[in-house]
Formats: structure tokens, C-alpha cells, sequence
């Protein structure tokens, strides 16, 4: 351990009997915003199963070198080495996940509510609302918005994150270009995967959609569609050609309604089968699954499980937009009876690939959220009665949209991964959920986040977006 190193931690507060010095891990506030040294062990970490390597239950210690991961070992194999001079940090059962990767936002529509956009309750009156302020997309305020979401979701550990983008021209829309932009201008800390959002009208004309999908593989995209109730789904089997013929990743919003209770996922799940495509395909939404007939939805779900494609579930836009009616009769609102989530346990025990994303955030479709993944995770928990949500679901906010977004890190804390973690003082589930927005530490490449970077940004910044 060098004297520099040395210096930047506090005081010993334990000694180990193998002569490990042993410091408290630094959470805000308790000694500055002290640097990392290079080579470190976080002790005793709360690590959930599914995210490392080792199969051995309990705590473990992380070792970090020059930004990776080095060693994961259990904590008693640790505590067994002989002291090597390197600092230990004791984090005391504190949980750490790798950082979070967030596959489902819209970054194109975020803070339109700070743009004096009101939020709406149906999906398509958002849906009017937000084409009806397109004129005011100019790429310096597109930027400012998004530029902002990513901060926000920095600050929070997320280190991968896909944007939808409203394909409002055939060509590509403004924000596709500014989406671009800043995915450059981002690399090394948020990794933004950027997939257009076209209506699957767009399909019946061919040539507008083939020029659609060469932009989209020009950007290095991903080829998403909105697939509403009602939609023509019988121009589906074009976007999977379109996917070949490029190679792109399949995206589709389907079924983010609860009637008719006829979803259009079967369409999806069946051409995604028949092309081999399942592993690049994934749909989100999904909420009318919730109020199918057991049978239906348990014979549709076994469907989705053959072919392959993951299910991304949004909370946050769902318990917010489903079922949110007015009723005249008593003093104009009622309380909504069925919530919009799809079906996420039975989805998990047939092995469909299953993440929760942010969807929108403080816009007409959604007047709230902040990019916030484990904030997500605890909504979900309630909301989808997830048991023990930190050990057994902590991977749908990880390692499985990691998989979904096809990113090279899988998400798993093992040797060589790099070191970029979310450490937060609770030691389990109750504690983690019960203060999910509180007292987080988050680390990059082995570097904690310090200064204005660990922390949102003001919305004081926003004020001038205002039409
Ligand atoms: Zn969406």
C-alpha cells in the first residue's frame, strides 16, 4: 500500500488477526469524498447470488485493481489469507450491486413537464400531447433535456441505458442525431443504446419503412416499433425482414393497454420463433397479459418462452397510466382497480429473460420517476409482490437488461469484470428498499463518484425550457 493511499483513508477501525488493517467503507458524509485507492478489498459485501461467481452463501470481499475487479472470494477465504498490504475497506454487510443498466426510457420526451407540459391519463392522449410540442425540439433542447436525464441516471449508478426515440420523419427525427451526439459524448460512463419508435403503420409503405431501418442501422440502432391494440399486425413479418436484411436488434412496445383483452405478443413471439430471432427481440409493456384468462395467458407465456424474447415490465408509466379513469359520480376520480403490470412471476418461472425499466419520466405520460433503477426495483417489489426483491430480483435491474441491450458486461461481479458497482448501506432487502433513494455510494472503473457527478442535478436547471 503506497503512503499516498495510505493517507486517504481513515483511520484503522478494526485489526484483523491475519493484520489486515480494516476501514469503515466511506459513505457520504462520514469522511469527505476520499478517493479510492488503486488496489483495494471491500470487505464483507452483501453480494446477491445471481450476481457473482461464487456459489459459496453469505458475505464476500471484492478486491479491486487499477478499475476490474480482481478477486471475488467468499469472506471467509478472505479473512484466511495472510495480510498483504493492501487497504481493506469493511463494508459490514452492506449490498453491492454491479452498476444498474436501465434498458426501456424515453430520453427524447424526459422533463417535458419542466417545458410546461401537463400530464395526461390515457396513453394516447400523452401520446397527442407530446407530437402536438415536436416544433419545439430543436437540437439545443433536446440536449439540454437529455443531457440531463444522463446525469440524473449517472448520479445513480446506472452505467447503461437505452432511449427510445420518436421516429416523427422517415429520414430520422432531430433527436436521433442528438441522441447520437451524446451517446459519443457519454462513452465511458453511461453506455446509451438509442432505438427508433415508429408506428407499425409505417410498414405499409415499404419504401418509407426500408428507409427507417437503414437509417436505424446507420446509427447504430436498434429497430423499434409500437405495436397498438387494433394495429396491422399482419405487416409484422417486414420488420423481422428488415432486422435481417441489417442485422438490428427487434424493439417493440406491444399490448400497454388493458382492453380489448386481445394481445398482439402472440404475433410477435410466433414470427420471432419461426425467424430465430428470439434472442434479439424483446418486447416491453405487455400489460394486458394481467387481465387475460389464466389459460390464455398461461399458454401465451409458455409461447414467449420457446421463442426466446425477453419482457421488459415499467412500473412506474403502467400503475401510473392503466386504469386511470375519471368517474363523475364521485367527485370525479376513482381509485384504479387493475394495475397494468404483466405477469412477472409467471414469466420468471418459465425462464423468460424479465427486466424493469424507467420508461418516462416527469413528461405527460408519466409525471415522476428519475431514472433510478433501484428506486424501480423497490416500486416493483410492492407493487408485484417480489419476496426477498434485493437477493432474488436485483438481476432485472442488471444483469438481465445487460443481456436484453446485448452490452459486452454481463453484469456478474467476477475477476476482470470492471469495477462498477452501486454500494448502498443496506445488508438486505428490507433496508435496502426501505431507504432505496438514500445513502448510496456509487463506483466507475474503480472510482468513486464525488462532487456534482454523484449527485441529480438541480431541476433549478430546467426553469428556461419553459414554452
Ligand atoms: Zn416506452
Amino acid at each position: 500500500m503506497s503512503a499516498s493511499a495510505t493517507s486517504l483513508l481513515p483511520e484503522p477501525c478494526r485489526q484483523h488477526p491475519h493484520g489486515y488493517r480494516m476501514s469503515k467503507f466511506p459513505f457520504q458524509g462520514e469522511i469527505g469524498q476520499p478517493p479510492l485507492p488503486p488496489q483495494v478489498w471491500l470487505s464483507r459485501a452483501n453480494v446477491p447470488p445471481s450476481l457473482r461467481d461464487t456459489s459459496t452463501p453469505g458475505l464476500v470481499a471484492l478486491q479491486l485493481l487499477d478499475g476490474k475487479i480482481s478477486q471475488v472470494l467468499p469472506q471467509g477465504e478472505f479473512e484466511a489469507l495472510p495480510a498483504d498490504g493492501v487497504p481493506v475497506l469493511d463494508l459490514d454487510g452492506s449490498t453491492v450491486l454491479p452498476a444498474f443498466v436501465d434498458p426501456h426510457t424515453h430520453l427524447d420526451k424526459g422533463d417535458l413537464c419542466a417545458a410546461g407540459l401537463a400530464p395526461e391519463r390515457d396513453l394516447f392522449d400523452a401520446i397527442a400531447r407530446v407530437r402536438g410540442d415536436y416544433v419545439h425540439w430543436s437540437a439545443a433542447e433536446l440536449s439540454r433535456r437529455i443531457d440531463f436525464a444522463l446525469r440524473s441516471a449517472y448520479a445513480h449508478g446506472t452505467r447503461a441505458l437505452n432511449s427510445y426515440c420518436d421516429w416523427s420523419q422517415p429520414a430520422g427525427p432531430t433527436a436521433w442525431r442528438v441522441l447520437q451526439d451524446l451517446r459519443t459524448r457519454w462513452a465511458g460512463r453511461v453506455e446509451l443504446v438509442i432505438t427508433s419508435l415508429a408506428s407499425i403503420a409505417e410498414l405499409e409503405d415499404p419504401a418509407r419503412a426500408a428507409t427507417i431501418a437503414a437509417a436505424v442501422a446507420e446509427g447504430g440502432g436498434v429497430l423499434g416499433w409500437f405495436v397498438y391494440p387494433g394495429a396491422p399486425v399482419h405487416l409484422l413479418p417486414r420488420a423481422f425482414d428488415l432486422a435481417e436484411r441489417h442485422g438490428l436488434r427487434l424493439d417493440f412496445h406491444v399490448d400497454e393497454h388493458l382492453e380489448p383483452p386481445r394481445p398482439n405478443l402472440p404475433h410477435v413471439a410466433r414470427l420471432a420463433s419461426e425467424r430465430g430471432w428470439g434472442a434479439r427481440t424483446v418486447c416491453g409493456h405487455c400489460c394486458v397479459l394481467g387481465v387475460l384468462e389464466t389459460g390464455e395467458r398461461d399458454a401465451l407465456l409458455d409461447e414467449v418462452a420457446a421463442s426466446g424474447l425477453g419482457l421488459v415490465s415499467l412500473p412506474w408509466t403502467n400503475l401510473y397510466l392503466q386504469d386511470n379513469a375519471s368517474d363523475p359520480a364521485h367527485g370525479g376520480r376513482r381509485t384504479p382497480r387493475r394495475r397494468g403490470l404483466l405477469p412477472v412471476h409467471e414469466a420468471r418461472a418459465r425462464g423468460i429473460p424479465l427486466a424493469f425499466a424507467s420508461d418516462n419520466h416527469r413528461d405527460p405520460f408519466f409525471p415522476g420517476g428519475d431514472l433510478d433503477p433501484l428506486q424501480t426495483l423497490a416500486l416493483a417489489a410492492m407493487a408485484a409482490h417480489l419476496d426477498d426483491p434485493v437477493r432474488d430480483w436485483a438481476d432485472t435491474v442488471t444483469r438481465q437488461g445487460a443481456a436484453l441491450l446485448g452490452l459486452g458486461w454481463d453484469g456478474v461481479l467476477r475477476p476482470g469484470a470492471p469495477a462498477d458497482l452501486v454500494i448502498h448501506p443496506g445488508r438486505d432487502s428490507v433496508e435496502v428498499v426501505g431507504r432505496a433513494a438514500h445513502g448510496r455510494r456509487v463506483v466507475r472503473a474503480g472510482r468513486l463518484l464525488a462532487g456534482a457527478e454523484a449527485v441529480p442535478p438541480d431541476f433549478r436547471e430546467l426553469d428556461g425550457l419553459r414554452r
